[in-house]
């Protein structure tokens, strides 16, 4: 009997086990994977996601002062050098996270996938059974498990991903340490495509709705398109596969946590839904779940208290605001006239300038980003000319 089990060990489970380890609980990690898996990610940690838990020079791949935005007729530079982003490979960064954790004394088994949930007797099936007081749900989208929680997800987008190596001198003089974002609707029918440099690579990827068909033809259209970037980049096979994609719901989760359970990160449907950085509030989530674990098991209070806490700490100023960005700018066929009314703006005017570094670094809340958008809200009107009528009630 374990005081917690948590099923799935990316960021999330991770973070939680770790933090519910050093207050002192017994807490057993099931992971489905080997120990340094491959986890299809641009690997861009944000600043906030580094502040929450920063991660160890042998880890970082590239410290990011930039971020170049591109949209299909321009492009503009955000950044400040006190500010910087970073990126990382998964595998490594997950497996520090999982190491954490157990150093801290959480117990965790790899390759054993949970394959059942019993809530009523709070009882996790994996190689074993294990019973303990909550069970956290740390497996980022799963139907399958959703089904065993008795929750849903309705919308949702998809990402996918090919990883290339590229010599570290060619990366740093073609790209150097920026994050390379495309808002053009040729490859991405949903938000953009990315190259998010490594030391020696690239992780190119796109975002897209799931009834897009030819994903993976999009992605090698894009990566022809940007020889400029790519030319002479190798792709990289992990498990005898080239392309991964992961799915991301596109906003919470109408019931994340029950008498017995509690959500976070993916499978709480936490990442945000503009830029689709999904770490730091997976760490957050992990970290609310700890604290509302401890209340739970130390005092009895209940787990519903969980939604009070993260609707205040995740979705208040956040990602309510960030689905107010995300309706704004995707899922109409003016998101490229609006990318490049936005990027024009960006190049002349301070607030939008930092409006979009704010949008990728998260060093501000949304709703801080979101009103500083607004306030341009009539020079967007004035450049996207007649075509606004129809954006209008997106932007009131
Ligand atoms: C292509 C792509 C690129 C992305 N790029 C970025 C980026 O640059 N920056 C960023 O911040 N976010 C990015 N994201 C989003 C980010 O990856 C997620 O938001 C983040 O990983 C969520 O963490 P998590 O711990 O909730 O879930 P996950 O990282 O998905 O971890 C879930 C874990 O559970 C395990 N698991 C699943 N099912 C079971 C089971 N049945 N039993 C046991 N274990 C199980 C999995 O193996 C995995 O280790 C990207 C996503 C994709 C798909």
């Amino acid at each position: 009997m374990y005081d917690v089990t948590v099923t799935g060990g990316g960021p999330a489970g991770a973070l939680c086990a770790e933090e519910l380890a050093k207050k002192g609980f017994s807490c057993l990690l099931l992971e489905k994977s080997k120990p340094k898996r491959y986890k299809a990610c641009a690997g861009g940690i944000s600043l906030e996601a580094f502040n929450l838990k920063p991660v160890p020079d042998y880890i970082v791949e590239r410290k990011i002062v930039l971020a170049r935005i591109y949209s299909p007729l321009r492009s503009v530079d955000v950044g400040e050098r006190d500010e910087p982003g970073y990126t990382v490979y998964r595998t490594e960064y997950d497996q520090w996270l999982r190491d954490q954790a157990q150093d801290k004394g959480a117990e965790i088994h790899y390759e054993e996938k949970v394959r059942k949930v019993t809530l009523k007797s709070c009882t996790v099936k994996g190689k074993k059974e294990y019973k303990s007081h909550v069970i956290v749900g740390a497996f980022g989208v799963c139907p399958c498990l959703y089904r065993e929680f008795g929750v849903s997800i309705s919308e949702w987008v998809q990402l996918i991903q090919q990883e290339f190596t590229l010599p570290e001198e060619v990366v740093s003089e073609r790209i150097g340490n920026s994050l390379e974002i495309y808002f053009d609707s040729t490859y991405a029918t949903w938000g953009y495509s990315w190259i998010f440099p490594k030391k020696e690579g690239v992780s190119v990827g796109l975002l897209s709705l799931p009834r897009t068909v030819r994903k993976k033809e999009r992605l090698t259209h894009f990566v022809n398109d940007h020889q400029s970037k790519l030319k002479g980049a190798t792709p990289k096979k992990f498990e005898k596969k080239y392309t991964f994609g992961g799915f991301i719901p596109l906003r919470p989760l109408e019931k994340t946590c029950g008498e017995n359970f509690v959500l976070v990160g993916d499978s709480a449907g936490f990442c945000d839904p503009v830029t689709y950085e999904g770490i730091s509030s997976a760490l957050k989530s992990g970290r609310i779940a700890a604290d509302t674990i401890e209340r739970y098991l130390e005092h009895g209070h209940p787990l519903s208290s969980y939604e009070d806490e993260w609707r205040k700490e995740l979705y208040e100023e956040d990602l309510k605001y960030a689905q107010k960005l995300q309706n704004l700018m995707y899922g109409h066929n003016l998101s490229d006239k609006l990318a490049e009314a936005v990027v024009d703006i960006a190049n002349d005017d301070k607030d939008m300038n930092t409006a979009l570094r704010w949008l990728l670094n998260r060093k501000k809340p949304r709703k801080t980003v979101y009103n500083l958008i607004m306030k341009k809200k009539f020079t967007l009107l004035r450049k996207l000319g007649l075509s606004t009528v129809r954006l209008l009630p997106r932007l009131m």
